[in-house]
Parts: structure tokens; C-alpha cells; sequence
């Protein structure tokens, strides 16, 4: 961390409400961050398939849950798709 003075907004906020600010600036953050990530890429990368198997699983519910109404319905039947690419 540079330990730098460096003005307030070079400081992210780590209570907005409270108005406080994080400890190191955003820059030396970044840099953190990005050092962070590539020394735990993997476990990242992990974290992340596991994310977004639940975001399908979850959104795969919300359409059984509420199928689309019948224009819709139409649009994504195999005879309207045909029928676009059918010649005149
Ligand atoms: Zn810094």
C-alpha cells in the first residue's frame, strides 16, 4: 500500500450512510484486488460456475412458473419459425 495523503475521493466508501471511507486508496484497492484474484483464480472461477448453475436453475423455474402468454407462445412455436423463413 502506497501510504500516500492522497484527496478523499481517491477513497472509495466503505459505509456510504456512514460516510467513511476504505483505509487504502483506490488505486493501491485495484492493485490489491487484481493480486488477489490471480493468486485465487481458480477458487474465483469455482465460485463463479457455481453462481451462475443456480442463476440457470433459478430462472429455469421462473418460466415454468410463468410461461409466456399465447403471442408469445406463437413466436417460439416451430411452425411461426418456419413460417419467417418460408419464401413468398
Ligand atoms: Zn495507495
Amino acid at each position: 500500500m502506497c501510504g500516500e495523503t492522497k484527496p478523499e475521493v481517491d477513497f472509495a466508501f466503505a459505509d456510504m450512510a456512514k460516510g467513511t471511507r476504505q483505509r487504502h486508496c483506490r488505486k493501491c484497492q485495484a492493485a490489491y484486488r487484481r493480486a488477489h484474484y490471480l493468486a485465487n483464480r481458480e477458487e474465483y472461477i469455482r465460485r463463479e460456475v457455481v453462481r451462475i448453475a443456480h442463476y440457470r436453475v433459478e430462472n429455469r423455474a421462473l418460466l415454468i412458473a410463468y410461461p409466456p402468454r399465447a403471442p408469445l407462445r406463437r413466436l417460439w412455436s416451430r411452425q411461426s419459425r418456419n413460417a419467417r423463413f418460408r419464401s413468398p
